[in-house]
């Protein structure tokens, strides 16, 4: 069984069980939030021996090179001697500039652009020294020189409500990243792209959408966005606007149920894109948001033609 060896103890792992299972359950307090590899709040430092290639899968060049590694991805086999990586070092400052409500729940915060990054990639706020929360970058760098987020407030979250509840202009934020390759990425400018998500998936979406117009896509681009309820809707105008000035993109707000009378589509969002796209071989596909939305139409898309690595994904996963 592999050992592991942590500030002068060693514990050994269970079978099935991460090195961050290992060392929660030993009582260390060590930095998590999704557990599934996307976040990197739980980026450990190795010491000794040998990682499995998938605790990296994601990290940068430097991070990887500098031993780091996601303990909740990482299960070896043969024993390890790893140490916490201190926040300070993967994190740095960032000054809130404007907050807006873009309807009844949605937050849209703008920080100062305090690294490069691409839109479409994600940063990861720390809330304390324990707790961290993603958040998908919606702005484009070279065009806005901000980092814009679009924040679902979930009543009683521990950040998007809570946290956010509290925050003026002015206030610094703690931030991690940018992390993920969800980007506006294609040699082929004539490529036509799908960009399809539910709720705050806009946010990426929004910012990709945007950054392939900046780099001169040529394609057609199709933005399609639902929702349950039509008035869960936003950015409408800004996005119809793009659309108009843009002849090559086209905008759909589908909803389950048009309760207020908005000038949108009524139905179901796979159906849609079934009927749309019956085929989608050679195309360029993105979907953001909530992690079944993102498996069902990953599939669809698939099944369709889209080949695996034309399909960019940016999964929500709860905190
Ligand atoms: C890569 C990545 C990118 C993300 N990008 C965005 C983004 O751009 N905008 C955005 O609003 N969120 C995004 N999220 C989700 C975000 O990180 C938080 O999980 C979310 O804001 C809830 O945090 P909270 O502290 O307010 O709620 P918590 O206190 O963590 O949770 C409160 C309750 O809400 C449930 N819950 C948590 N997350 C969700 C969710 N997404 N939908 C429904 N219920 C939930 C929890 O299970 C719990 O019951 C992203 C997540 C990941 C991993």
């Amino acid at each position: 069984m592999a050992k592991i060896h942590f500030e002068n103890e060693a514990y050994s792992l269970n079978e099935g069980d991460s090195v961050l299972d290992t060392l929660l359950e030993a009582g260390h307090d060590i930095p998590f939030s999704c557990k599934e590899g996307a976040c990197q709040s739980c980026l450990m430092k190795l010491e000794e021996g040998s990682l499995p290639p998938e605790s990296q899968a994601g990290l940068s060049e430097v991070q990887v090179k500098l031993g780091y590694f996601m303990s909740c991805s990482c299960k070896p086999s043969a024993d390890l001697k790893v140490a916490q990586v201190d926040a300070g070092q993967l994190t740095v400052e960032s000054k809130i500039i404007t907050i807006d409500q873009l309807n009844d729940s949605i937050l849209r915060l703008r920080l100062e652009a305090v690294f490069d990054f691409l839109s479409g990639q994600y940063i990861s706020i720390w809330i304390d020294d324990n707790t961290t929360r993603s958040y998908s970058l919606a702005s484009v760098k070279a065009v806005d020189n901000f980092i814009e987020l679009h924040i679902k407030v979930i009543p009683d979250g521990i950040f998007s409500d809570k946290y956010c509840r509290r925050l003026n202009i002015g206030d610094k934020l703690k931030i991690q990243g940018p992390i993920g390759k969800c980007i506006y990425a294609t040699n082929n400018k004539s490529q036509a792209l799908l960009l399809a998500g539910i709720g705050t998936g806009l946010a990426p979406l929004y910012g990709i959408l945007r950054d392939a117009l900046h780099q001169g896509h040529e394609g057609p681009i199709h933005l399609i966005v639902g929702a349950k309820q039509a008035s869960n809707f936003y950015l409408v105008e800004e996005l119809n606007q793009i659309a108009a000035k843009n002849s090559q993109v086209k905008v759909t707000f589908i909803a389950q149920e048009n309760n207020n009378q908005s000038a949108c589509e009524t139905g179901d969002l796979y159906q849609y894109v079934a009927e749309q796209y019956p085929s989608t071989k050679d195309m360029r596909v993105y979907l953001c948001g909530a992690k079944t939305f993102i498996k069902k139409l990953r599939k669809q898309c698939f099944l369709a033609g889209a080949d695996r690595d034309c399909i960019h994904m940016d999964v929500f996963l709860p905190g």
